[in-house]
């Protein structure tokens, strides 16, 4: 590869919600005045924006207090429609062995602890439209492309987007789980399936939400209802997959009465609103998160399983923390793409990653599949965080993902990053 006659300060490959963040962020905070960073994103994807009034779409997330402050610093919160948003204000948990809605069932509420909410859910395809609207409204380029290869040089990566071949100073690999940015660097990956599928769908219930997040440790996989703004609730039931193909087989009235079943009446009778789709479920992570002039974020670096609801949020704060340390570089008259601050970027996410991810996996194992007396003892260890409210408030302080070390785009009221 050779001759690339296009040039990039930064280029971010994948406009998923986090590389799109990531370059909001960094547009925002560097892409204009007299030593601009040009600064572009190869998406071949980019989804179309709901028209008015279109039901809600399947695939959502919870974003956390943190993923909300990093998406208004990138200038993209705003741009969602609000109506198509629902802030939730409890969390209830609760193991198969009680019956819903017990007095022992573990609950999380926003207030106990002052704040309005706990977060909100949103639909993935309108925070990646809102992400992409900002970084372009601030001045950034949105290339129609998809990555094809790359050759680093000290001085830049050739970088091949199918036929078209251009140069920049600091790549970042934002492709999400199979990335192929990851594996062009030649970074290897620890991963291995979970042997599990997600069920996702939107369903009708009986009973309201009450804006309230619920979900039940079944001892063979994990029900939540995530609540939504148009009053339905969104499904992500992770089962073995052979159940969930069984499951995605079934007629519509069958796979109703089992969805029922499973969530013990929670919200009453249930009615599908939507196609159910199976998503296959495996962790992931990236042996470094750096590279010369190269970095991965989000779902590139690591893939956690989705009963915590943390898997975007992880990565809007890889965004965050590696634009703050790409801009402190900026500062000190460092090129964008140097490794130092690079490093410094892999060394915080790492840290604040590893315990993350080894409590997810712990919840995986003796929560949500758990049969064995190691898994009965984590199902009742649940009660005991239910009678202490300190125990309560760090579980809580996780949920709004203002734990641990906060770039500052995640902080409240954060300014702009500059
Ligand atoms: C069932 C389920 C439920 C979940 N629920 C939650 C939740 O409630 N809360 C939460 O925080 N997380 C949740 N997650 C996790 C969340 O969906 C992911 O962590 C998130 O989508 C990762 O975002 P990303 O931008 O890193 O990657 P992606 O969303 O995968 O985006 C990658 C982008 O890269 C582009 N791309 C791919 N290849 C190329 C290429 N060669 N060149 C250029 N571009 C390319 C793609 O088109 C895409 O736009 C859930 C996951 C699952 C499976």
């Amino acid at each position: 590869m050779s001759g690339a006659e296009e040039h990039w300060d930064v280029l971010i490959v994948g406009g998923g919600p986090v590389g799109a963040c990531a370059a909001a962020l960094l547009q925002r905070a560097a892409g204009s005045g007299r030593r601009a960073l040009r600064i572009a994103v190869a998406e071949p994807a980019r989804p179309a924006r709901a028209a008015e009034g279109e039901p809600l779409d399947a695939r959502v997330s919870a974003f956390s207090r943190a993923g909300e402050r990093i998406l208004a610093s990138a200038g993209a919160w705003e741009r969602i429609d609000a109506q198509r948003v629902q802030p939730y204000e409890r969390m209830c948990v609760w193991p198969a062995h009680l019956p819903a809605r017990s007095p022992d069932a573990l609950l999380f509420d926003a207030a106990a602890v002052g704040e309005a909410d706990l977060g909100a859910i949103a639909e993935n395809r309108l925070v990646q439209c809102a992400t992409l609207d900002a970084f372009e409204a601030a001045g950034g380029t949105i290339l129609t492309a998809g990555f094809t290869g790359l050759s680093i040089r000290d001085e830049a990566v050739e970088v091949q987007l199918g036929e078209r071949s251009l140069r920049c100073r600091l790549l970042v690999g934002a492709d999400g789980a199979r990335s192929r940015v990851r594996e062009s660097i030649g970074i290897a990956v620890q991963a291995a399936d979970y042997g599990q599928t997600a069920i996702v769908a939107n369903v009708r219930t009986e009973r309201p939400h009450e804006r309230t997040a619920w979900q039940r440790f079944l001892g063979a996989g994990t029900l939540a209802f995530l609540p939504l703004a148009d009053g339905t609730s969104s499904i992500v039931w992770s089962i073995e997959e052979a159940v969930a193909r069984e499951r995605l087989a079934m007629s519509q009235t069958q796979f109703e009465a089992a969805l029922q079943e499973a969530s013990g009446g929670v919200l009453g009778t249930l009615e599908l609103c939507t196609e159910r789709a199976g998503l296959a479920l495996r962790r992931l992570r990236a042996e470094r998160f750096a590279a010369a002039r190269c970095a991965l974020i989000g779902d590139a670096a690591h893939v956690v399983h989705p009963l915590a609801g943390q898997g975007v949020n992880l990565g809007l704060l890889d965004a965050a923390a590696l634009v703050q340390c790409v801009l402190q570089a900026l500062r000190a008259g460092e090129d964008p793409g140097a490794l130092a601050p690079l490093r410094r970027y892999e060394r915080w996410r790492k840290s604040e990653l590893a315990p993350m991810a080894l409590a997810i996996d712990g919840f995986n194992r003796f929560l949500a599949h758990g049969q064995g007396p190691l898994a009965r003892a984590a199902q009742h260890g649940l009660l005991w965080v239910n009678r202490s409210e300190a125990l309560k408030r760090l579980f809580i302080a996780q949920a709004l993902g203002l734990s641990g070390e906060l770039p500052a785009a995640a902080r409240p009221g954060a300014p702009p990053l500059s």
